[in-house]
Protein backbone atom coordinates (compact mmCIF):
# COMPACT_ATOMS: atom_id res chain seq x y z
CA UNK A 1 0.00 0.00 0.00
CA UNK A 2 2.67 2.38 1.28
CA UNK A 3 3.65 1.98 -2.62
CA UNK A 4 0.95 4.38 -3.68
CA UNK A 5 2.51 7.40 -1.93
CA UNK A 6 5.31 9.84 -3.11
CA UNK A 7 8.60 8.73 -1.74
CA UNK A 8 8.09 12.03 1.07
CA UNK A 9 4.61 10.91 1.93
CA UNK A 10 5.91 7.17 2.54
CA UNK A 11 9.27 8.83 4.82
CA UNK A 12 6.40 10.86 6.69
CA UNK A 13 3.79 8.31 7.48
CA UNK A 14 6.57 5.83 8.01
CA UNK A 15 7.76 8.84 10.82
CA UNK A 16 4.52 8.66 12.13
CA UNK A 17 3.91 5.27 12.78
CA UNK A 18 7.56 4.85 14.65
CA UNK A 19 7.37 8.21 16.28
CA UNK A 20 4.11 9.38 16.69
CA UNK A 21 2.24 12.41 15.19
CA UNK A 22 4.47 15.30 13.67
CA UNK A 23 4.12 19.04 14.38
CA UNK A 24 2.83 21.17 12.04
CA UNK A 25 6.30 23.11 11.75
CA UNK A 26 8.19 19.74 11.43
CA UNK A 27 5.54 18.60 8.60
CA UNK A 28 5.80 22.12 6.76
CA UNK A 29 10.21 21.71 7.01
CA UNK A 30 9.75 18.34 5.75
CA UNK A 31 7.47 19.41 2.74
CA UNK A 32 9.48 22.15 1.79
CA UNK A 33 13.12 21.29 2.26
CA UNK A 34 13.41 17.55 2.61
CA UNK A 35 17.13 17.20 1.38
CA UNK A 36 15.57 15.14 -1.44
CA UNK A 37 12.40 15.26 -1.83
CA UNK A 38 11.17 18.74 -0.37
CA UNK A 39 9.80 21.28 -2.62
CA UNK A 40 12.02 23.88 -2.68
CA UNK A 41 14.85 20.88 -3.75
CA UNK A 42 12.92 19.54 -6.32
CA UNK A 43 10.54 22.21 -8.02
CA UNK A 44 10.64 25.96 -6.40
CA UNK A 45 8.77 27.02 -9.71
CA UNK A 46 8.39 30.32 -9.14
CA UNK A 47 6.98 33.20 -11.44
CA UNK A 48 4.36 33.29 -13.98
CA UNK A 49 4.77 29.59 -15.50
CA UNK A 50 5.32 28.57 -12.31
CA UNK A 51 3.12 27.46 -8.54
CA UNK A 52 3.38 31.56 -7.40
CA UNK A 53 4.97 34.74 -8.52
CA UNK A 54 6.70 37.49 -6.40
CA UNK A 55 6.69 40.95 -6.53
CA UNK A 56 9.94 40.53 -8.36
CA UNK A 57 8.64 38.55 -10.81
CA UNK A 58 5.71 40.87 -11.35
CA UNK A 59 8.04 44.29 -12.21
CA UNK A 60 11.38 44.98 -12.57
CA UNK A 61 10.69 48.36 -10.97
CA UNK A 62 10.48 46.30 -7.88
CA UNK A 63 13.72 45.00 -7.47
CA UNK A 64 15.37 48.11 -8.85
CA UNK A 65 13.95 49.99 -5.62
CA UNK A 66 15.47 47.83 -3.85
CA UNK A 67 19.04 48.63 -5.69
CA UNK A 68 18.42 51.88 -4.80
CA UNK A 69 17.62 51.50 -1.24
CA UNK A 70 20.90 49.25 -1.15
CA UNK A 71 22.65 52.41 -1.96
CA UNK A 72 21.00 54.63 0.16
CA UNK A 73 21.69 52.50 3.19
CA UNK A 74 25.57 52.10 1.93
CA UNK A 75 25.57 55.16 1.96
CA UNK A 76 24.36 55.50 5.66
CA UNK A 77 26.87 52.85 6.67
CA UNK A 78 29.48 55.06 5.60
CA UNK A 79 30.13 53.82 2.32
CA UNK A 80 32.37 50.82 2.89
CA UNK A 81 34.88 49.70 0.27
CA UNK A 82 33.26 45.69 0.98
CA UNK A 83 30.24 44.97 1.60
CA UNK A 84 28.32 42.07 1.63
CA UNK A 85 25.33 42.05 -0.44
CA UNK A 86 23.30 38.85 0.87
CA UNK A 87 20.12 37.57 -0.49
CA UNK A 88 18.07 35.28 1.76
CA UNK A 89 16.01 32.93 -0.60
CA UNK A 90 16.56 34.74 -4.08
CA UNK A 91 14.35 32.32 -5.92
CA UNK A 92 14.59 32.95 -9.52
CA UNK A 93 17.55 36.15 -8.52
CA UNK A 94 15.70 38.41 -10.48
CA UNK A 95 15.52 40.77 -7.78
CA UNK A 96 18.96 40.92 -7.54
CA UNK A 97 19.43 41.21 -10.98
CA UNK A 98 16.80 44.08 -11.39
CA UNK A 99 18.59 45.58 -8.03
CA UNK A 100 22.19 45.25 -9.53
CA UNK A 101 21.41 46.98 -12.82
CA UNK A 102 19.28 50.12 -11.02
CA UNK A 103 22.52 50.24 -8.67
CA UNK A 104 25.17 50.67 -11.58
CA UNK A 105 24.60 54.05 -11.26
CA UNK A 106 26.57 54.36 -8.59
CA UNK A 107 30.37 52.74 -9.32
CA UNK A 108 31.91 52.76 -6.22
CA UNK A 109 28.65 50.96 -4.67
CA UNK A 110 29.00 48.79 -7.06
CA UNK A 111 33.13 48.11 -6.68
CA UNK A 112 32.05 47.08 -2.95
CA UNK A 113 29.62 44.82 -3.64
CA UNK A 114 30.03 41.11 -3.78
CA UNK A 115 27.13 39.06 -3.34
CA UNK A 116 26.23 36.20 -0.63
CA UNK A 117 23.43 34.41 -1.37
CA UNK A 118 21.64 32.47 1.19
CA UNK A 119 19.81 29.28 -1.12
CA UNK A 120 18.46 25.71 0.39
CA UNK A 121 17.39 24.76 -3.26
CA UNK A 122 20.28 23.32 -5.18
CA UNK A 123 18.18 23.25 -8.56
CA UNK A 124 17.35 27.18 -7.92
CA UNK A 125 21.61 27.82 -7.04
CA UNK A 126 22.04 26.08 -10.48
CA UNK A 127 19.61 28.75 -12.02
CA UNK A 128 20.86 31.99 -9.94
CA UNK A 129 24.50 31.03 -11.14
CA UNK A 130 23.17 30.85 -14.67
CA UNK A 131 21.22 34.22 -14.81
CA UNK A 132 23.70 36.18 -12.18
CA UNK A 133 26.83 35.40 -15.33
CA UNK A 134 26.65 38.72 -16.19
CA UNK A 135 26.20 41.17 -13.30
CA UNK A 136 29.84 41.96 -12.85
CA UNK A 137 30.35 41.12 -8.85
CA UNK A 138 32.01 38.33 -7.34
CA UNK A 139 28.81 35.48 -6.32
CA UNK A 140 29.05 33.01 -3.38
CA UNK A 141 26.23 30.18 -1.82
CA UNK A 142 25.76 29.43 1.43
CA UNK A 143 23.13 27.38 3.65
CA UNK A 144 22.47 29.77 6.04
CA UNK A 145 22.95 33.20 7.03
CA UNK A 146 25.39 32.56 10.12
CA UNK A 147 27.66 31.03 7.16
CA UNK A 148 27.76 34.65 4.98
CA UNK A 149 32.02 35.84 6.18
CA UNK A 150 31.98 38.64 8.70
CA UNK A 151 31.77 42.56 7.64
CA UNK A 152 29.70 45.42 6.83
CA UNK A 153 26.76 43.73 5.14
CA UNK A 154 22.88 44.78 3.48
CA UNK A 155 20.48 41.78 4.08
CA UNK A 156 17.70 41.71 1.80
CA UNK A 157 14.79 39.25 1.99
CA UNK A 158 11.75 38.65 0.01
CA UNK A 159 8.76 35.91 0.47
CA UNK A 160 11.76 34.14 2.55
CA UNK A 161 10.40 34.35 6.23
CA UNK A 162 6.95 33.07 5.24
CA UNK A 163 8.71 29.98 3.95
CA UNK A 164 9.84 29.01 7.40
CA UNK A 165 8.04 26.56 9.72
CA UNK A 166 5.70 27.59 11.70
CA UNK A 167 4.35 25.40 14.68
CA UNK A 168 0.45 25.52 15.47
CA UNK A 169 -1.25 25.20 18.92
CA UNK A 170 -4.92 24.85 19.64
CA UNK A 171 -7.09 25.89 22.74
CA UNK A 172 -8.39 23.24 24.77
CA UNK A 173 -9.98 23.02 27.99
CA UNK A 174 -7.03 22.29 30.04
CA UNK A 175 -4.91 24.62 28.00
CA UNK A 176 -3.04 24.99 24.46
CA UNK A 177 -2.00 21.63 22.99
CA UNK A 178 0.30 21.52 20.10
CA UNK A 179 -1.15 20.91 16.24
CA UNK A 180 0.07 17.64 14.86
CA UNK A 181 -0.29 15.42 11.94
CA UNK A 182 -1.88 11.97 12.04
CA UNK A 183 -2.73 8.87 10.05
CA UNK A 184 -6.81 8.27 10.54
CA UNK A 185 -7.87 4.88 10.51
CA UNK A 186 -9.24 5.05 7.36
CA UNK A 187 -5.30 5.93 6.19
CA UNK A 188 -5.68 9.75 5.50
CA UNK A 189 -3.38 11.71 6.69
CA UNK A 190 -5.15 14.66 9.16
CA UNK A 191 -4.68 17.42 11.58
CA UNK A 192 -5.06 16.77 14.97
CA UNK A 193 -4.10 17.79 18.47
CA UNK A 194 -0.93 16.63 21.26
CA UNK A 195 -2.65 14.71 24.05
CA UNK A 196 -0.81 16.58 26.30
CA UNK A 197 -0.98 20.57 26.62
CA UNK A 198 1.88 22.41 25.92
CA UNK A 199 3.82 23.42 29.33
CA UNK A 200 5.05 27.29 29.92
CA UNK A 201 2.89 28.22 26.96
CA UNK A 202 1.54 31.81 28.02
CA UNK A 203 5.17 32.92 28.04
CA UNK A 204 5.27 32.29 24.10
CA UNK A 205 1.00 33.63 23.61
CA UNK A 206 1.14 37.31 23.59
CA UNK A 207 0.14 38.83 26.79
CA UNK A 208 -3.39 40.01 24.85
CA UNK A 209 -4.20 36.83 24.12
CA UNK A 210 -3.51 34.62 27.32
CA UNK A 211 -7.10 35.65 28.86
CA UNK A 212 -9.48 35.87 26.07
CA UNK A 213 -8.93 32.63 23.76
CA UNK A 214 -11.78 30.85 22.87
CA UNK A 215 -11.28 27.00 22.91
CA UNK A 216 -10.50 25.94 19.34
CA UNK A 217 -8.28 28.89 18.94
CA UNK A 218 -5.23 28.39 16.71
CA UNK A 219 -2.23 30.20 17.52
CA UNK A 220 0.82 30.23 15.25
CA UNK A 221 4.33 31.07 16.22
CA UNK A 222 7.72 30.42 14.62
CA UNK A 223 10.75 29.70 16.50
CA UNK A 224 12.35 32.56 14.72
CA UNK A 225 15.95 31.76 14.95
CA UNK A 226 16.02 33.84 11.47
CA UNK A 227 15.23 37.01 13.59
CA UNK A 228 17.79 36.11 16.13
CA UNK A 229 20.58 35.77 13.47
CA UNK A 230 19.65 38.86 11.62
CA UNK A 231 19.34 40.85 15.15
CA UNK A 232 23.15 39.58 15.48
CA UNK A 233 24.17 40.75 12.33
CA UNK A 234 23.52 43.37 11.67
CA UNK A 235 24.05 44.97 15.21
CA UNK A 236 27.40 46.14 14.06
CA UNK A 237 27.85 47.77 10.56
CA UNK A 238 24.42 45.96 8.87
CA UNK A 239 20.87 46.84 7.54
CA UNK A 240 18.41 43.86 6.66
CA UNK A 241 15.07 44.94 4.75
CA UNK A 242 12.32 41.99 5.28
CA UNK A 243 9.58 42.56 3.01
CA UNK A 244 6.45 39.92 3.10
CA UNK A 245 3.09 39.15 3.94
CA UNK A 246 1.71 39.11 7.57
CA UNK A 247 0.61 40.72 10.43
CA UNK A 248 1.37 43.87 12.31
CA UNK A 249 -0.89 42.73 15.05
CA UNK A 250 -0.89 39.53 16.69
CA UNK A 251 -3.58 37.69 16.54
CA UNK A 252 -5.50 34.09 16.80
CA UNK A 253 -6.36 31.74 14.18
CA UNK A 254 -4.39 29.71 11.15
CA UNK A 255 -2.80 31.54 7.86
CA UNK A 256 -0.68 28.01 6.94
CA UNK A 257 -1.91 27.69 3.11
CA UNK A 258 -0.93 25.51 -0.05
CA UNK A 259 0.08 27.04 -3.05
CA UNK A 260 0.36 24.72 -6.73
CA UNK A 261 -0.49 26.57 -9.91
CA UNK A 262 -1.23 29.26 -8.33
CA UNK A 263 -4.25 27.82 -6.81
CA UNK A 264 -4.71 26.91 -3.04
CA UNK A 265 -4.65 23.40 -2.27
CA UNK A 266 -4.86 21.22 1.38
CA UNK A 267 -1.45 21.33 2.91
CA UNK A 268 -1.68 17.64 4.12
CA UNK A 269 -2.42 16.29 0.09
CA UNK A 270 0.70 15.83 -2.05
CA UNK A 271 3.57 16.55 0.45
CA UNK A 272 6.12 18.14 -1.35
CA UNK A 273 4.45 19.23 -4.20
CA UNK A 274 2.91 21.98 -3.76
CA UNK A 275 4.50 25.25 -2.08
CA UNK A 276 4.09 26.00 2.18
CA UNK A 277 3.64 29.41 3.19
CA UNK A 278 2.45 30.80 6.54
CA UNK A 279 2.03 34.61 7.64
CA UNK A 280 4.60 36.66 9.01
CA UNK A 281 4.41 37.99 12.37
CA UNK A 282 5.79 41.16 11.97
CA UNK A 283 5.63 41.76 15.97
CA UNK A 284 7.98 38.92 16.64
CA UNK A 285 10.38 39.19 14.06
CA UNK A 286 11.38 42.83 15.17
CA UNK A 287 10.78 41.98 18.63
CA UNK A 288 13.56 39.14 18.24
CA UNK A 289 15.62 41.53 16.30
CA UNK A 290 15.64 44.28 18.73
CA UNK A 291 16.33 41.53 21.45
CA UNK A 292 19.79 40.48 19.82
CA UNK A 293 20.29 44.35 19.40
CA UNK A 294 19.26 45.72 15.86
CA UNK A 295 17.04 48.58 15.29
CA UNK A 296 14.01 48.34 13.91
CA UNK A 297 11.91 50.75 11.28
CA UNK A 298 8.38 49.64 10.51
CA UNK A 299 6.82 47.49 9.51
CA UNK A 300 5.23 50.10 6.99
CA UNK A 301 2.91 48.26 4.17
CA UNK A 302 4.46 47.69 0.95
CA UNK A 303 2.30 50.22 -0.90
CA UNK A 304 3.48 52.91 1.49
CA UNK A 305 7.23 51.87 1.30
CA UNK A 306 7.62 51.43 -2.47
CA UNK A 307 5.92 54.90 -3.22
CA UNK A 308 8.10 56.27 -0.37
CA UNK A 309 11.19 55.10 -2.78
CA UNK A 310 9.30 56.69 -5.81
CA UNK A 311 7.79 53.72 -7.43
CA UNK A 312 5.40 55.96 -9.24
CA UNK A 313 8.07 58.11 -10.93
CA UNK A 314 9.71 55.04 -11.90
CA UNK A 315 6.53 54.05 -13.52
CA UNK A 316 6.11 57.19 -15.44
CA UNK A 317 10.13 57.19 -16.77
CA UNK A 318 9.28 53.27 -18.10
CA UNK A 319 6.45 54.37 -19.69
CA UNK A 320 8.81 57.64 -21.58
CA UNK A 321 10.05 54.77 -24.03
CA UNK A 322 7.13 52.33 -24.21
CA UNK A 323 4.78 50.92 -26.56
CA UNK A 324 0.94 51.73 -25.72
CA UNK A 325 0.84 47.69 -24.38
CA UNK A 326 3.89 47.88 -22.64
CA UNK A 327 2.33 51.47 -20.80
CA UNK A 328 -0.67 48.84 -19.57
CA UNK A 329 1.41 46.30 -18.54
CA UNK A 330 3.56 49.02 -16.13
CA UNK A 331 0.22 49.90 -15.13
CA UNK A 332 -1.41 47.21 -14.32
CA UNK A 333 2.21 46.04 -12.77
CA UNK A 334 2.24 49.36 -10.06
CA UNK A 335 -1.41 48.99 -9.15
CA UNK A 336 -1.00 45.23 -8.42
CA UNK A 337 2.12 46.15 -6.55
CA UNK A 338 0.64 48.68 -4.79
CA UNK A 339 -3.03 48.58 -4.41
CA UNK A 340 -4.81 47.55 -1.13
CA UNK A 341 -8.02 45.01 -1.01
CA UNK A 342 -7.36 41.76 -1.32
CA UNK A 343 -6.27 41.47 -5.07
CA UNK A 344 -3.55 43.50 -4.40
CA UNK A 345 0.00 43.36 -2.50
CA UNK A 346 0.27 46.88 -1.01
CA UNK A 347 -1.35 46.59 1.93
CA UNK A 348 -0.74 42.72 2.60
CA UNK A 349 2.70 42.66 2.48
CA UNK A 350 5.12 44.83 4.60
CA UNK A 351 8.61 46.03 4.98
CA UNK A 352 10.12 45.91 8.07
CA UNK A 353 13.93 46.93 8.00
CA UNK A 354 16.66 46.10 11.00
CA UNK A 355 19.76 48.18 11.51
CA UNK A 356 22.70 48.72 13.57
CA UNK A 357 21.66 51.50 16.07
CA UNK A 358 24.58 53.97 14.93
CA UNK A 359 22.93 53.89 11.59
CA UNK A 360 20.61 57.64 11.78
CA UNK A 361 18.12 57.09 8.94
CA UNK A 362 16.96 54.67 6.16
CA UNK A 363 16.05 55.64 2.91
CA UNK A 364 12.03 54.54 2.85
CA UNK A 365 11.90 54.79 6.08
CA UNK A 366 12.35 58.15 7.14
CA UNK A 367 10.20 59.49 10.30
CA UNK A 368 9.74 55.94 11.15
CA UNK A 369 10.36 53.64 13.89
CA UNK A 370 9.38 50.56 15.21
N1 LIG B 1 12.81 35.92 -3.06
C1 LIG B 1 12.33 35.23 -4.23
C2 LIG B 1 11.89 33.79 -3.95
C3 LIG B 1 10.89 33.56 -2.86
S1 LIG B 1 10.52 31.84 -2.65
C4 LIG B 1 11.23 36.02 -4.87
O1 LIG B 1 10.75 36.98 -4.27
O2 LIG B 1 10.85 35.70 -5.99
C5 LIG B 1 11.50 31.35 -1.27
C6 LIG B 1 12.98 31.21 -1.55
O3 LIG B 1 13.61 30.82 -0.33
C7 LIG B 1 13.37 30.13 -2.55
O4 LIG B 1 14.53 30.54 -3.23
C8 LIG B 1 13.65 28.93 -1.64
O5 LIG B 1 14.40 27.93 -2.25
C9 LIG B 1 14.36 29.60 -0.49
N2 LIG B 1 14.30 28.90 0.80
C10 LIG B 1 13.18 28.39 1.40
N3 LIG B 1 13.48 27.88 2.62
C11 LIG B 1 14.80 28.10 2.80
C12 LIG B 1 15.71 27.82 3.87
N4 LIG B 1 15.29 27.23 4.99
N5 LIG B 1 17.00 28.20 3.73
C13 LIG B 1 17.42 28.83 2.60
N6 LIG B 1 16.62 29.11 1.55
C14 LIG B 1 15.33 28.75 1.64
Amino acid sequence: MADDYSPLESEIRRLIEVAGPLPVAEFMRLCLTHPQHGYYVTRGSIGAKGDFITAPEISQMFGELIGLWMVGAWRQMGMPENVRIVELGPGRATMMIDALRAAKIVKDFHAAAVLHLVEISPKLRVLQELRLEGVGVPVHWHATLTDVPEGPAIIVANEFVDALPVHQAVKQADGWHERVVVIKPDGRLAMSTAPDSLPHFDATLPQELRRHSPDGSIYEWRPDTIAFDIGKRVRSDGVALIIDYGHIRQGLGETLQAVSGHNFSDPLLAPGKSDLTAHVDFVALARNAEIMGGRTYGPISQRDFLFRLGIDRRATALKENASPEQALAIDSALSRLTATGPKGMGELFKALAIADPKIQALPGFEGVRS
